[in-house]
């Protein structure tokens, strides 16, 4: 490079926008004009509006950052990644090297959680989340049941660390606590309700991720082991000793492990198993219940 910076001060937002879409077309990033709109929002600090209806206004003081942000996007790390935050169910979480980043198929779980305790928003249910990690289900859960205690688990200390940050700055530090072990480990029930997305990645498809995911996202939160199972085996006995009956257990699940998943519910005696598609209409959930 014969130029230090690509951007200064005086560059208006429309160039910046123009060199941030140009990096990531070469860096064969996904939908490039969007992730550059989304990279300079975040980076200059001022509302998509502003970019509209102030194109030539100079960056000023954050040409710095964009250029930063620009830079990281381009080498594949995720925006939420490099601002260090993610919104899931409307709620604005931290996110650290140590937790998986929430996605939104993820909110699966918090919808069907509704459905399912639908008539029971006031009583005081106690709910479980294993593999907490950035604290994103037990924060949802715990923010859409008032009157509902939770406790998180995680093996990672630095995940459960930021889960108590996130369930702090939800307000909801009186109602969860964070706890740092191995899956149901010392944990009694009953529960009214276990969630889990656990690592479910299948160790040959571990070496296929987007680097957006495999150089990002935490292994200890993606690998299922060599048919990517292996942490439902773990939990789904387990969730169905600490089920209330006819309470239920919901895990995010890959759409081509359902049916294995299906059958392991069935195997641990859960009843009326079944799969929860997400919003792209893919398997993204299992729910079973304790019988009754
Ligand atoms: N959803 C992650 C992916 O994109 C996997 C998360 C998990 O293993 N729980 O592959």
């Amino acid at each position: 490079m014969t130029t230090a910076f690509a951007l200064d001060a005086s560059t208006a937002r429309a160039e910046a926008l123009a060199w941030l879409g140009e990096v990531f077309v070469r860096s064969l990033i996904e939908d490039p004009k969007r992730e550059a709109w989304l990279t300079l929002v975040a980076a200059a600090g001022v509302p998509p509006v502003a970019l509209l209806v102030a194109p030539e206004e100079p960056l000023g003081p954050a040409a710095r950052r964009v250029e930063e942000f620009g830079t990281r996007r381009a080498a594949g790390e995720p925006l939420s990644r490099i601002v260090g935050t993610r919104e899931f169910w409307g709620l604005k979480l931290e996110i650290s090297p140590e937790v998986l980043d929430p996605r939104p198929e993820t909110e699966t779980i918090v919808e069907a959680s509704l459905r399912l305790l639908e008539d029971r928003g006031e009583e005081p249910l106690r709910v479980l989340d294993l593999g907490v990690g950035s604290g994103a289900l037990l924060c949802a859960l715990l923010a859409e049941f008032p009157h509902a205690r939770g406790i998180g688990v995680d093996i990672s200390a630095g995940a459960a660390d930021v889960a108590r940050r996130n369930v702090e700055a939800c307000g909801l530090l009186g109602r969860a606590e964070i706890r740092i072990g191995d899956w149901t480990e010392g944990l009694e029930g009953p529960f009214d309700l276990i969630v889990s997305n656990p690592p479910y990645v299948s160790r040959d498809d571990l070496s296929t991720l987007p680097r957006e995911v495999s150089s990002f996202d935490p292994r200890l939160a993606l690998d299922g082991g060599i048919d990517g199972l292996e942490a439902y085996r773990r939990i789904l006995p387990e969730a169905r000793r600490l089920l209330f009956a006819g309470a239920s257990l919901l895990v995010e699940v890959d759409a081509n492990q359902a049916a294995d998943v299906l059958a392991l519910a069935n195997r641990c005696g859960f009843a009326d198993a079944a799969t929860v598609k997400d919003l792209a209409g893919r398997d993204r959930v299992v729910a079973a219940r304790a019988p009754a």
